[in-house]
């Protein structure tokens, strides 16, 4: 009997291959990305660390299909989405993925429920009114169904990102500082949110941080450097995390 590998592309949930990223032209050209190469392996939370300005954000745009490449490959659930036509890429972006941004970008005019469904009606999905509150009320916010996000305090306003993100139970969930405007209880029962995703549901999730406590909650972390990556530590204390990063940013 043989045992079937299984194929390449349901390993890793976003694969970076040579991906450089460039913005603006002529003297104002800044590559953010420089050869960049690093896979996220399915049922793996990896942190992505490096001083300001160092290309984490442009990463996970990158990956997550929200900006083009300069060049190189990337794939999202072994699809390489640096060569797909902007229908299939939406589609599986929707299909896919889940992005929680550093400064929210919630939808102003919505409700936290409403703003927590959307995602799952784009992607053409019934919306049942239970799994909406049992989304907010996993991340602490049964009482603010109603609530409009000016309504809402910024921790308050990334849970409800948080929840929308993990709606549609995504494959990859990528996040962008997500603890960083919370208080820490809040950002205690976000980081154990994301490590059930990996635990219990063998999703994927990326994740950037300043905060070496919440990097050593994740099995890996990279740190990237002038659009680099530099190092990559596996299991890491706090204490080895902010080490390293105290010496990319001293
Ligand atoms: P980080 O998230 O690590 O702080 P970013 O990925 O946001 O870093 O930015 C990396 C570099 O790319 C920075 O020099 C930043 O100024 C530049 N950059 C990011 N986005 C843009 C943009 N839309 N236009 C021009 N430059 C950008
Ligand atoms: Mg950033």
């Amino acid at each position: 009997m043989t045992i079937a590998t299984p194929p390449h592309a349901l390993r890793h949930s976003a694969e970076l291959h040579g991906v450089t990223k460039e913005f603006g032209t002529g003297s104002a050209r800044v590559r953010a990305l420089d050869d960049v190469s690093v896979t996220f392996p399915n049922g793996s939370w990896t942190a992505v660390m490096g001083p300001s300005g160092s290309g984490k954000s442009t990463l996970l745009h990158c990956a997550a299909g929200l900006d083009q490449a300069t060049s190189g490959r990337i794939l999202l659930a072994g699809q390489d989405i640096t060569t797909a036509p902007d229908g299939v890429l939406t589609a599986l972006r929707r299909r896919t993925m889940g992005f929680v941004f550093q400064n929210f970008n919630l939808i102003g005019s919505l409700t936290a429920e409403q703003n927590v469904a959307l995602p799952l009606r784009l992607a053409g999905t019934k919306v049942s009114r239970r799994d909406v509150h049992a989304a907010l009320a996993e991340v602490g916010l049964a009482d603010r169904t109603r609530h409009r996000p000016r309504e809402l305090s910024g921790g308050q306003q990334q849970r409800v990102a948080l929840a929308r993100a993990m709606a549609t139970r995504p494959a990859v969930l990528f996040a962008d500082e997500p603890t960083g405007a919370l208080d820490s209880a809040s950002a205690r029962t976000v980081l154990g949110m994301l490590r059930r995703m990996v635990d219990e549901s063998g999703q994927c999730v990326v994740m950037v941080t300043h905060d070496p406590a919440a990097a050593a909650r994740a099995d890996a972390v990279v740190f990237l450097s002038d659009g680099r990556i530099v190092d990559r530590l596996v299991q890491p204390s706090a204490l080895d995390v902010a080490d390293r990063l105290a010496r990319l940013e001293g």
